[in-house]
């Protein structure tokens, strides 16, 4: 078995991980990535973020084409859809970052191990190519395995028709109808496009309310810009059952007769990715819902192993995973690292965007912390009116004693730009008076920011 030798050895190329052999060789580390895909990047750039992104900026451009450009006086004679184009250039776009990737690793001397991964003793990584055994050794290990998506208990998955996110990014046809089970942003996202193509979308939800993540006022507001864009909500939708009849999907949920469609996209939340991996035998603790167990430096239970990403604790999200990544190995290298988890934002990519950073209302009154609340729609603004897309507002939430900002929440056009203003002013510490007193270009998004946050102490302008 041939052998070889590194500082560090990372477990998966996703956003988490390549980016940790990045700054790691940047820190001067001889760094192994070992990845089972043949493409690097994980599932945000082949399966998840990147193609969902593609996806969704084609069919908003359609549902533009068909529905909004005549309003600016722009005539069409026919708006025609070609699917397969559509999807040659979502590929396209996954096929040339992916490559990116590469050639990153090449420029910072990663080497690369393509094969599954197992940790068969502290320090000792075997890769399992397609033709023959490596062994890695290394002083220190990191996981970066990521997560799949989470199947659902009666649902008998069949990949094309009853399946996941992966199967619902590529699919050859406009499905007549497709249920999508949960409201989360995955859900929400791919239901849309399929919506805009033209597809009637039924989604089906468990809880009360969708995105349960989000703050509650967006996501009720949310709710009712769907409804009208034609997604169909089942909310208090427990989902039992599934399976193909007669070539048919049926899906059994309680209080309600079984519902029928062309495709079933399964979309409940996602679940960390230990398999093979070896854990088991090397004492590393898993919590009760699989995901490694690490300490604020990323350490496992077991001596020398690090685990970061969807594989760990926290939001499931690239940038989250990107920043542990960093963290990590700066800690390995030079014994600083740190993630300011208050300042993570979290996107949902639908028409409206959703965008949020920070404490949500309940969770501040969950803890008790007094807040002030200012609250800006963008029907007031004059850019929201020049684009024709005056939905949403923005929600700014304050410490009451001390104007510190606890959190942004944003529904509305370009949201998910909008909260990188927000987000670094949490990074900074800043007040609401700090994001108030700021002056922003006239006329832009950004000034919805700044009347809520002039809306904090009661003195909006435009309002
Ligand atoms: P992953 O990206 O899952 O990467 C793990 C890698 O490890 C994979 O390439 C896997 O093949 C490899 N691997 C696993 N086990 C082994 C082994 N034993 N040996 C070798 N290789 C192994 N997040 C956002 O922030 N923004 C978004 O817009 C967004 N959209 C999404 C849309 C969809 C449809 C999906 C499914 C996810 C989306 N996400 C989004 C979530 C995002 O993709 C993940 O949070 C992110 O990819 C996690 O990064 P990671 O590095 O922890 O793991
Ligand atoms: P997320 O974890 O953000 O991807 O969201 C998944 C969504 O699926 C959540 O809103 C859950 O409440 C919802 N969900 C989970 N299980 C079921 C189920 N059996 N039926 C319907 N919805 C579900």
């Amino acid at each position: 078995m041939a052998s070889h030798e590194h500082d560090l050895v990372v477990i998966g190329a996703g956003p988490g991980g390549y980016v940790a052999a990045i700054r790691a060789a940047q820190l001067g580390l001889n760094v192994g990535c070992v990845e089972k895909e043949t493409a690097l990047g994980g599932t945000c750039l082949r399966i998840g973020c990147i193609p969902s992104k593609a996806l969704l900026e084609s069919t908003e451009l359609f549902h533009r084409a068909k529905e909004k450009l005549a309003e600016h006086g722009i005539l069409l004679p026919q708006v025609e859809l070609d699917l397969a184009a559509m999807m040659r250039r979502k590929e396209r776009i996954v096929s040339g970052l992916t490559k990116g990737i590469e050639f990153l690793f090449k420029r910072n001397r990663i080497a690369r191990y393509a094969g599954l991964g197992h940790i068969d003793s502290p320090g000792r990584v075997v890769v399992s190519g397609e033709k023959a055994e490596t062994e890695l050794k290394a002083r220190h290990v990191l996981i970066a395995s990521g997560s799949k998506a989470a199947g659902l208990q009666g649902i008998e998955m069949q990949r094309e028709r009853i399946g996941t996110s992966t199967e619902a990014l590529a699919y050859s046809e406009v499905p007549g109808h497709l249920v999508v089970i949960g409201a989360g942003s995955i859900g929400l996202e791919l239901g849309s496009v399929w919506r805009r193509l033209g597809a009637k979308v039924t989604v089906l939800e468990y809880l009360e309310r969708i995105l349960p993540e989000m703050d509650g006022d967006l996501a009720a507001e949310a709710l009712k810009i769907f409804r009208k864009q034609g997604l169909e909500f089942r909310l208090n939708s427990r989902v039992r059952a599934g399976r193909i009849e007669n070539g048919c999907c049926v899906i059994e949920c309680d209080a309600s007769e079984p519902l029928r469609s062309d495709r079933v996209l399964v979309a409940v939340g996602r679940i960390p990715n230990t398999e093979g991996l070896g854990i088991d035998g090397l004492g590393i603790e898993v919590d009760q819902k699989g995901r490694i167990q690490v300490n604020d430096r990323f350490e496992t239970t077991a001596s020398g192993i690090y685990a970061i990403g969807d594989v760990i604790r926290g939001p499931m999200l690239a940038h989250k995973a990107q920043e542990e990544g960093i963290a990590c190995v700066e800690q390995l290298a030079t014994g600083y690292g740190h993630v300011n988890y208050d300042a993570i934002p979290n996107v949902v990519y639908t028409e409206p965007e959703i965008a949020s950073v920070g404490k949500t209302e309940e969770q501040l009154k969950e803890s008790k912390i007094d807040f002030r609340k200012g609250v800006f729609p963008f029907r007031a603004n004059g850019r929201a009116h020049t684009l024709g897309q005056t939905e949403g507002m923005v929600k700014i939430l304050a410490d009451t004693a001390t104007d510190r900002i606890l959190g942004v929440h944003i529904l509305g056009p370009r949201a998910g730009e909008l909260i990188a203003e927000a987000a670094t002013a949490i990074a900074f510490g800043a007040s609401s008076e700090d994001l108030a007193r700021s002056c922003h270009a006239h006329p832009t998004l950004p000034e919805v920011l700044k009347e809520a946050a002039l809306a904090v102490a009661g003195r909006a302008i435009h309002i």
